[in-house]
């Protein structure tokens, strides 16, 4: 959808609330009260009223919108730049777009939508050739002492550290011979977690919850790798030389480097705290790169489905 079709199909808040509602009667609405799925709707106070005992439910109730007061045209013109743009853009850019006094509404709202991003991707596992190797990507502790908090005015800047992330790059087998100088596999999906440390029970862990168990996983030959193979079908792990790893694990290696290119080049410094939320959103727009108009109606749709307290339950 491009910008022109966007503005005829979404010109005020009535069509985007009309749409939301749209996607909302796709997944049904459940009674906070007694948990039932049957609802009248209100048109006259954009309300749904549960059958059995009455209950009321706004539009927004249940949703990612749950508690937000911003307009129902901020939040699809946040997701239709998300699902349009190859790049992301700030949430400082998109504050400005809008016209809006205030910076953290705008910045919870994307935080929300990149959060949903995460929770959908989170319920596929990978499969077929997986290659799994860590990655490093700068990142701020916003989390900080008082004291280096004190020492951060004096110097101007955060102290730098890095974000340990694993990613796992899901392949195939090609049907026709690959051409010469191009990758022997072909690139499917991407996964890219932020963990705490790399010891082996961290990364069998995101094995476990990440990769189907009928897959054949590909490593360099780092220790904390040496269990994987009790937990796939295959575990291919070679000995890899900093000059091959091109090579061996081709295709994380493209993730990694395009993730840097493309979070760093727009965000420059993102906090430790939030780097998972960023990758969310990489990894959810390449998984999706053949998705072309429908990304919209799909994200729309995830937001309808999930709300802030799945948000709390995400276990990462
Ligand atoms: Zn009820």
């Amino acid at each position: 959808m491009n910008l022109i079709n966007f503005i005829e199909q979404f010109p005020d808040e009535t069509s985007c609330k009309l749409k939301f509602k749209e996607m909302r009667d796709r997944v049904g609405v459940t009674c906070r009260h007694c948990g039932s799925q049957d609802h009248y709707w209100q048109q006259s106070i954009w309300m749904y009223e549960c059958k059995k005992c009455k209950t009321r439910t706004t539009l927004r109730s249940g949703t990612v919108m749950q508690a937000s007061k911003l307009p129902f045209r901020y939040w699809f013109i946040a997701i239709h730049l998300l699902t349009s743009t190859k790049k992301p853009f700030s949430s400082l850019e998109l504050q400005r777009q809008l016209g809006h006094k205030y910076y953290e509404p705008i910045w919870y709202m994307m935080q929300k939508l990149r959060k949903t991003m995460g929770i959908r991707d989170g319920e596929y596992r990978l499969d077929k050739i997986v290659e799994l190797d860590e990655g490093f990507f700068e990142s701020v502790d916003t989390e900080k002492s008082d004291e280096e908090k004190q020492n951060k005015r004096k110097r101007g800047r955060g102290s730098q550290k890095q974000s340990k992330v694993i990613v796992m790059a899901s392949t195939v087998h090609p049907l026709k011979a690959p051409e010469k100088h191009k990758k022997r596999t072909k690139f499917r999906y991407v996964k890219m977690i932020v963990v705490d440390d790399l010891k082996a029970v961290t990364i069998e862990q995101q094995v476990e919850s990440n990769i189907e168990p009928v897959s054949l996983v590909k490593t360099d030959n780092y220790k904390s790798y040496s269990k994987i193979k009790n937990m796939v079908w295959v575990h291919q792990s070679e000995t890899v030389k900093p000059k091959d790893v091109d090579k061996v694990l081709p295709w994380v290696h493209t993730m990694i480097s395009n993730a840097k290119h493309t979070l760093l080049g727009i965000h420059h410094m993102i906090s430790r705290k939030y780097f998972q939320d960023y990758l969310d959103e990489f990894c959810y727009k390449v998984n999706r790169r053949y998705f072309g108009e429908k990304l919209f109606d799909r994200l729309l749709l995830a937001c309808t489905t999930y709300n802030y307290k799945d948000y709390i339950h995400v276990n990462r």
